[in-house]
C-alpha cells in the first residue's frame, strides 16, 4: 500500500491534522512544529495528543513528520543563533516523545560566508547535541536545492554531516524530489542512476521517507520552487517511476506541493491509482 499525505497545517492540533489526513485520503502527514520563523510553540495538549494517537492508530496513520522551522540555521556564524538552533530542535523532540514513531526533519542550514566546511562542522555539533536528547525520535537530514549557499545539497556533503555525529543510530536522511532534480541529479532520465550514486555514498538504510514535489525549473537550477505533480519539469511520468522504484516504494512519501486540501486530496487520490500493488 502507498503510504502518501502532505504538508497539513497545525491549526487544530494533532487531532485536527488526523482528520484532515482522513478527509483527504492520506495515510501519513508532515506539519511544521512552530512557525516557520522558530517562534514559540503552543503548549502540549495532552488531550489532543490522546485522541490524536488514538485517531492515528484506528486509521493506520504512520509516520508523521515535524519539520523544524527553516529560517533557524544550525550553521549560523553567530553563537547566539546557533544556540537558539539547538534550544528549538531540543525542545522539539521533547514534544515529539508523546507520538511515536515520528520523524523530525530539518534543513542543515546556509553556510553564509563560512564556507561548506566550517558550516558543516557547527552542523555535526548540533546533531551531536540532538542525538543526547532523551528521544526516540529519528531526526532526518533533508536533501537540498543548493539554493544559494544551503548546505546539503549534494549526496558527499549529507555523507560528511552523518559521518560526523558520535552515535548516527537515530540520523537519516529525507530526500526532496524537487530538491535534487534542481540540485542537479538527473531524477527524470536517471533514476536508476540517482538511487544507485544515493547508495553509494550515503546508503539506502538512511533513507527514511521523500518530500514528493515536482519542479517549477529544470535540473540543477539551484531554485527550489515547488510545482504541482506533473506540472513541472520533473513530470508525471517520473514521479509515478518514483513511487513505484523497488528502493523507495516501501518509504512514506508526503506532498509540499502547492495546493490547498482539495488539491493535495486530487493528487493523493491520482498517485495511489498509479502505485502499482
Ligand atoms: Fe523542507
Ligand atoms: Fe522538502
Ligand atoms: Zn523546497
Amino acid at each position: 500500500m502507498l503510504r502518501i499525505g502532505c504538508h497539513l497545517s497545525f491549526t487544530n492540533g494533532y487531532a485536527g491534522m488526523a482528520r484532515d489526513a482522513i478527509e483527504i485520503g492520506a495515510n501519513v502527514f508532515q506539519f511544521f512544529t512552530r512557525n516557520p520563523r522558530g517562534g514559540r510553540a503552543k503548549p502540549v495538549d495532552l488531550d489532543d495528543i490522546a485522541e490524536y494517537n488514538r485517531i492515528a492508530a484506528e486509521n493506520g496513520i504512520s509516520p508523521i513528520v515535524a519539520h523544524a522551522p527553516y529560517t533557524m540555521n544550525p550553521s549560523a556564524a553567530d553563537e547566539g543563533l546557533r544556540e537558539f538552533a539547538v534550544n528549538t530542535m531540543s525542545d522539539d523532540l521533547m514534544r515529539l516523545n508523546h507520538i511515536p514513531g515520528s520523524l523530525y526533519n530539518f534543513h542543515p542550514g546556509n553556510h553564509v560566508k563560512q564556507g561548506v566546511e566550517i558550516a558543516s562542522q557547527k552542523i555535526i555539533d548540533l546533531l551531536n547535541q540532538l542525538v543526547r536528547v532523551d528521544s526516540q525520535t529519528v531526526i532526518l537530514l533533508e536533501t537540498m536545492a543548493g539554493k544559494g549557499t544551503e548546505v546539503g545539497r549534494t549526496f558527499e556533503e549529507i555523507r560528511f554531516l552523518i559521518d560526523g555525529v558520535e552515535d548516527s543510530s537515530r540520523i537519516g536522511v529525507c530526500l526532496d524530489t524537487c530538491h535534487v532534480y534542481d540540485g542537479g541529479y538527473d531524477l527524470k532520465n536517471n533514476l536508476d542512476g540517482v538511487i544507485t550514486e544515493f547508495d553509494n555514498i550515503i546508503g539506502l538504510n538512511r533513507l527514511r521517507a521523500v518530500h514528493l514535489n515536482d519542479s517549477k525549473f529544470g535540473l540543477g537550477s539551484h531554485k527550489d520552487r515547488h510545482a504541482k505533480i506533473g506540472e513541472g519539469e520533473l513530470g508525471l511520468d517520473a514521479i509515478v517511476r518514483i513511487i513505484n522504484h523497488p528502493a523507495l516504494r516501501n518509504l512514506p512519501f508526503y506532498l509540499e506541493t502547492p495546493n490547498d486540501l482539495e488539491g493535495y486530496k486530487a493528487e493523493i487520490r491520482l498517485l495511489k491509482d498509479l502505485y502499482r500493488d
